[in-house]
């Protein structure tokens, strides 16, 4: 083991980070990098738990000194993952788990194109929504404008999932735990892998699911032009 890199991005509302802390309590040996960012820390968030919460000057000194191994503007906040993690966890014998936005994925897939990259999806646009109101209630933002924003991101990023090694459509929570330890310990070579089924989450084995709720998201674009 030791030494895989997971990229894992998901569009805001994909119920990702309940995803990855069940993945993380099912799965050893994987370390999570915490990523710098210039956002204010949100509810119990803790600095240096959550993120580093820094600030942009202090942020662009770290761009400057080169210390990044990606880093990109989200929602007008900068977020990137130190390079220190990767050394952390080479050092430490551990995987590293990155839970970053697309733009950010898609520069550590070009300087690192052995890394194992996860696109976690809703299973449709109404489900999307239907996630990001609860949200917004949970954060006291109920601006229609932040969720459509929200929704025309995800769009956004949708269009970039064939990038990716493995796509999981997040309906059904249990089963998108079982697929995401399928492809950690498929990845690892580890003997109690479920191969078969990491096998249907890779992007070119266009599963059903997958090719359903890109299905959906398309319809709904072409709805709204209309
Ligand atoms: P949030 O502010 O909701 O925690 O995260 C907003 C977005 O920033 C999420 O899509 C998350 O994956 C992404 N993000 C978090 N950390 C990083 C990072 O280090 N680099 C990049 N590129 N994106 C990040």
């Amino acid at each position: 083991m030791a030494g895989i890199l997971f990229i894992i991005s998901a569009p805001s509302g994909s119920g990702k980070s309940t995803l990855v802390s069940r993945l993380r309590s099912l799965v050893e040996g994987l370390e999570f990098s915490v990523s710098y960012t210039t956002r204010q820390p949100r509810g119990s968030e803790i600095d240096g738990r959550e993120y580093h919460f820094t600030t942009r000057e202090s942020f662009e000194g770290m761009i400057a000194a080169d210390e990044f191994l990606e880093h990109a503007e989200v929602f007008g906040n900068y977020y990137g993952t130190a390079l220190s993690a990767l050394r952390h966890a080479k050092a430490a014998g551990k995987d590293l788990l990155l839970d970053i936005d697309v733009q950010g994925a898609v520069q550590v897939m070009r300087k690192l194109p052995e890394a194992v990259s996860i696109f976690i999806l809703p299973p449709s646009p109404e489900t999307l929504e239907r996630r990001l109101r609860h949200r917004s209630v949970a954060e006291h933002v109920t601006s229609e404008e932040v969720i459509a924003r929200r929704l025309q991101e995800a769009r956004k990023e949708l269009d970039r999932i064939g990038e990716y090694r493995y796509a999981i459509v997040n309906d059904q929570l249990d089963e998108a735990v079982d697929e995401l330890r399928a492809i950690v310990l498929t990845e690892r070579q580890d003997g109690e892998a479920d191969h078969k089924l990491a096998r249907s989450c890779l992007t070119t084995s266009r599963s059903r699911r997958l090719v359903e709720a890109l299905g959906s998201f398309e319809r709904h674009v072409v709805a709204q032009k209309m």
